[in-house]
C-alpha cells in the first residue's frame, strides 16, 4: 500500500518557508512532460541546499489526479488550477492564472522546462512581471555569497557558455533545456501539500482555440543512450548509418543540412538548433564538427568520429578518430557487429 502522505488544504495562501521555488508542471492530455519532472528534481536539490521550499504549479481541465505524482517527485506544495479554459495550453490563459499566483505568493525563483509552450509562457510572464529571464539554461547553481540563481546559457552555437543571473524584477526566472537534469525517483514517503487554486478566467481570456492537435511521438534524441549521427559526408545515403544505429541499439541523428534538404525530419538534428545529446556513445559519420553542431555533442561520454579529413574539427572533439571513407568502413563495422551478436 502506498505510504504517501498527502495533505489537502483549501485556501492556504502563506508561503511555506524561506526561499520559495516555483516550478511549472506542463501536462498534455494528462501526461506530464518529462522535462517538468527533471526541473522539479533540480529545484528540490537547490531548495534542500538553501533550506527553502518547492512549489509545483499545474494547470489543465482534470489534473487533480496528477498532483500525487508531482508531490512524490519533489514538491512540498502542489498548486493546481482546473478549468475547461485551461484544457489546452494557450499562453494568454495560462499566463493570466500563473501571474495571479506569482503576485499572491511572491516566490523567489520560477523554473520552466524549455518546451515550445514553456518558452512562450516564460517570455510572457517575464514581460508581465518586468523580470529577467535566463533562456534554455544547461545548468543551474546558487551564487554562494548572494544566494542568487546562476544559469549557464550557451551562446554562439554552444562555443561559449555564459553564466548569467537575473538583475531585474522581484523574481528570478529560467527555462531549462530538456534532458539536462535527472528526474528524482518518486518517493512514496514524501509529505506534499496539495492545494486547488482558483482559475479566474473568462472565455475572452483565451485568444486561441485549438481546432486539432496532431500528436507525433518522436524519439527523443536528448534521452537516447547511443546515437549514430550522419553528416553531409554521407551524401544523403542514410541506409548504412541507419543499419549501424540498429546494430548498436541506438537512434539516428543528423547534422542540420540533411534536415534542411528534407532527407530527415527536423527533430533528428543535433546541435544548437536541434537536440543536445546526453548519450553514452555517439558515432559521428562524415560531419565536419562546426561550432553549431559541436554544442550538441558536448555532453556525450564517448564520441567516435569517422572522417576522410584528418584536419577536420570533429577530430579535435572526438575521443576516437577514424580517418577514412565511411562507405568503406561501415560495411565492415556492421558485418562485424551483426556476426558478433549471433
Ligand atoms: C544559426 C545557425 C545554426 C546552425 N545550427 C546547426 C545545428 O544545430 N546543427 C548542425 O549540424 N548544423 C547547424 N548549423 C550549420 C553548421 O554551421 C554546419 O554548416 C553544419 O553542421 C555542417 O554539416 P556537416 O558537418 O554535415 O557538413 P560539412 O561541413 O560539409 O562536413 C562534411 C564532412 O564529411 C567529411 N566527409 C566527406 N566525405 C566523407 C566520406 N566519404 N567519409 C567520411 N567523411 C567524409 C568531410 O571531410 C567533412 O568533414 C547552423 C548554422 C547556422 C548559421
Amino acid at each position: 500500500m502506498s505510504q504517501i502522505l498527502l495533505q489537502k488544504e483549501e485556501g492556504k495562501e502563506e508561503n511555506m518557508n524561506g526561499h520559495e521555488i516555483f516550478v511549472f508542471i506542463e501536462q498534455t492530455d494528462g501526461t506530464i512532460e518529462d522535462v517538468s519532472l527533471e526541473v522539479l528534481g533540480k529545484a528540490r536539490e537547490i531548495a534542500d541546499k538553501l533550506g527553502g521550499s518547492v512549489t509545483a504549479v499545474l494547470f489543465g481541465e482534470n489534473v487533480e489526479s496528477l498532483t500525487g505524482e508531482v508531490a512524490k517527485s519533489g514538491a512540498d506544495l502542489v498548486l493546481y488550477g482546473e478549468s475547461s479554459l485551461l484544457k489546452d495550453y494557450t499562453t494568454e490563459a495560462y499566463a493570466k492564472v500563473f501571474e495571479a499566483q506569482i503576485r499572491k505568493r511572491k516566490p523567489d525563483v520560477l523554473l520552466i522546462g524549455a518546451t515550445h509552450n514553456g518558452a512562450s509562457l516564460a517570455a510572457s510572464l517575464a514581460i508581465k512581471l518586468g523580470s529577467g529571464l535566463m533562456a534554455h539554461v544547461i545548468d543551474l547553481e546558487i551564487e554562494s555569497d548572494t544566494g542568487k540563481l546562476l544559469g549557464s546559457v550557451p551562446g554562439f552555437g554552444g562555443s561559449i557558455v555564459s553564466v548569467c543571473k537575473c538583475s531585474k524584477g522581484d523574481i528570478e526566472m529560467a527555462t531549462v533545456r530538456p534532458g539536462i537534469f535527472k528526474q528524482r525517483e518518486p518517493s512514496t514517503s514524501r509529505i506534499g501539500v496539495i492545494q486547488r487554486i482558483e482559475a479566474d478566467l473568462k472565455p475572452e481570456d483565451k485568444k486561441c482555440k485549438v481546432l486539432e492537435r496532431s500528436v507525433k511521438r518522436t524519439e527523443e534524441l536528448a534521452r537516447t543512450e547511443r546515437v549514430v549521427v550522419a553528416g553531409l559526408g554521407c551524401r544523403g545515403e542514410l541506409s548504412l548509418p541507419k543499419e549501424l544505429a540498429e546494430d548498436i541499439g541506438g537512434s539516428l541523428g543528423v547534422s542540420r543540412p540533411l534536415a534542411d534538404k528534407g532527407l530527415v525530419p527536423k527533430d533528428k538534428v543535433v546541435g544548437s538548433t536541434g537536440s543536445s545529446l546526453n548519450a553514452k556513445l555517439a558515432i559521428v559519420l562524415g560531419v565536419s564538427g562546426a561550432a553549431h553542431f559541436s554544442s550538441g555533442i558536448r555532453d556525450v561520454k564517448t564520441v567516435i568520429a569517422i572522417n576522410t579529413d584528418s584536419n577536420s574539427q570533429i577530430f579535435k572533439l572526438a575521443d576516437y578518430c577514424v580517418k577514412g571513407d565511411l562507405f568503406e568502413i561501415l560495411p565492415y563495422l556492421t558485418a562485424e557487429l551483426e556476426s558478433s551478436s549471433k
